[in-house]
């Protein structure tokens, strides 16, 4: 297949901004083509190469796609960079490079989305000394054959960055409609394999075959995420009596599979950390009496003078760290707290309810004082659920009220599980904007737009501005995290790709025609950095409205 055909279809796709009818032009597109070239195609019109649950990356940022532009088109790194001030967007300014260049020379156009992928499959493998020319050679090989517009796409997908619209749910609707199946199903069967090319080369092979994709062992499921609540009335509300009420620790989720003497450590975003995590690891093959299985619990950083907990914050400068991993354990050294089955010897336990998931899992960890239950009660006591509260919220951050009948739906926050907390004045948002301070904060960005998810057709809707609660260091963190990120510059105003997720806490919700969402945040501040957290696991425009 020529890239061209994709690319032709990305431009019609940046002509609407209606779902309906990206997701109209995207079916259309689907049902022509062939089952193996759907699942590259589905991931491209997402804007990743890789599906959620492969850990590789190109590792290409603004900067070096700069350099690719400037050799590949002839010109001037300085150059690129006025371009882009003018485009306000590295495509626009690929298409405007490789335009011109190709004013002046013969192009073949024979770019096949083969050989698109053959290179962005190589790029990840490139590592240590020379990687960097490597990497530029082999996107400028891709960009010599480009015709302009396909360069303005191949860029973008590079960036990771496509700009079209289009989203996991777009995508979902457009797949669900060319192989006539619900959307429903087809998200129940990313969440249990995280992978939509496997997905899409499974309808298209058989749409029946949708029903089979099952819970794999190595391949990071998407988790249950749990409602907010305000009171231990609301919880037990919430998810009936009796019910597990148990301590809701500060930490990291981590989905552990483990089959004999090989054990791999997931985040919630699906990333791998088992590398970070040796000591984990060993506590897990001590303790977990399972030949396969698949887990969740929440990993803690503590003191390891005071055996304290610490809070979040410090356990992820282990997350990001690849390096001295022994000596972090020392310095850092984490207990893990258990708190739910999803699989055991071959069996998924997605279906049995709670309770029974609960049971088996105690039946097969072997506690210690670095690995354990999660510390909890069945209860129909509201006083006894307030002990608990109470007690959680001194060293840890509130309770979870989990419904013992209730089965695991990965991927979604339906109630099954619910969370009370000690401040309920906080969201976790996703920052969309950015502006560069004044004075001695000139070269960072000084403060930020804070958006908020609606769901439904995958948009960030603003909801205030955040410039405080930010240390020097941490304005400095923010800016080096976020400058990556920048589509496009209007003096001092960036709007960048929705990615770093922040918790803030803020006084009241009140309406306001100021902000997309129809709302404002008085007074937010920083309470940390949610690295944990992807942009679609923010609040939604739901739950503001429902605060509001
Ligand atoms: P939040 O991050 O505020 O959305 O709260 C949900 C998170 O609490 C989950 O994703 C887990 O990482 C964490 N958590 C801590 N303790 C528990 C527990 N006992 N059961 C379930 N989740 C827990």
């Amino acid at each position: 297949m020529k890239f061209k055909e994709l690319s032709q279809v990305f431009t019609k796709l940046s002509s609407t901004t209606k779902r309906l009818e990206m997701t109209a032009i995207l079916e259309d597109f689907f049902k022509k083509l062939k089952c193996e070239d759907i699942g590259f195609v589905v991931q491209l019109c997402m804007g990743k190469v890789f599906p959620a649950n492969d850990p590789k990356e190109l590792g290409i940022a603004n900067n070096m796609m700069i350099e690719t532009l400037a050799i590949t088109g002839g010109v001037s790194v300085e150059d690129v960079k006025k371009l882009w001030k003018i485009h306000g967007d590295l495509g626009e300014t690929a298409k405007y490079v490789i335009g011109k260049k190709k004013q002046v020379t013969l192009y073949s156009n024979d770019l096949t989305l083969d050989k698109v992928k053959e290179n962005l499959y190589k790029i990840p493998d490139m590592t240590g000394k020379g990687s960097v020319e490597k990497k530029l050679k082999i996107v400028s090989e891709l960009l010599s054959n480009a015709d302009p517009e396909e360069a303005l796409y191949l860029t973008r997908i590079v960036l990771g960055s496509m700009r079209t619209g289009v989203g996991e749910g777009v995508v979902r609707d457009a797949l669900g409609k060319a192989f006539n199946v619900t959307s429903d199903d087809i998200e129940k069967a990313y969440n249990l394999c995280t992978d939509y090319s496997y997905v899409s080369e499974t309808l298209c092979k058989n749409p029946k075959n949708i029903s089979n994709i099952k819970l794999k062992l190595f391949s990071p499921i998407k988790v249950m995420l749990f409602k907010k609540v305000s009171s231990v009335k609301e919880g037990f509300e919430e998810v009936g009596k009796p019910a597990i009420i148990e301590v809701k620790y500060d930490g990291m989720r981590l989905q552990i599979h483990k089959l004999g003497n090989e054990v791999r450590m997931f985040t919630r975003n699906l990333d791998e950390v088992t590398r970070q995590f040796p000591d984990a690891v060993k506590y897990i093959k001590e303790s977990i009496k399972a030949n396969e299985c698949i887990i969740e619990a929440e990993m803690v950083g503590f003191n390891p003078k005071t055996d304290k907990p610490e809070p979040f914050q410090q356990l992820s400068t282990r997350i990001k760290r690849k390096y001295d991993v022994d000596k972090l354990s020392k310095d850092l050294p984490v207990k893990i707290f258990c708190f739910d089955l999803l699989m055991l010897d071959k069996k998924s336990f997605l279906d049995d309810n709670f309770e029974e998931r609960h049971n088996k899992l105690v039946s097969i960890i072997k506690p210690n004082p670095n690995i354990m239950i999660a510390k909890g009660i069945k209860t129909d006591s509201e006083s006894d659920a307030e002990k608990l509260f109470t007690e959680g919220i001194k060293e840890q951050e509130g309770v979870m009220f989990k419904n013992l009948k209730a089965p695991y739906q990965a991927g979604s926050r339906v109630g099954f599980g619910v969370k009370l907390k000690s401040h309920m004045t906080e969201l976790d948002l996703v920052i969309t904007e950015a502006y560069y301070g004044k004075g001695k904060r000139r070269d960072w960005f000084g403060s930020f737009t804070l958006s908020c998810l609606d769901p439904d057709d995958g948009k960030y809707l603003s909801i205030g501005k955040l410039g405080t609660g930010f240390s020097d260091e941490q304005f400095e963190e923010l800016t080096k995290k976020l400058k990556p990120l920048v589509m496009k510059e209007n003096n001092e105003k960036v709007v960048l790709t929705p990615s770093v997720v922040v918790e803030v806490e803020y006084e009241e919700i009140q309406k306001s025609p100021t902000y997309d969402s129809g709302f404002a945040l008085r007074f937010p501040r920083l309470i940390r950095f949610r690295n944990d957290k992807k942009p679609d696991e923010i609040a939604t425009i739901s739950d503001v409205e429902e605060l509001a």
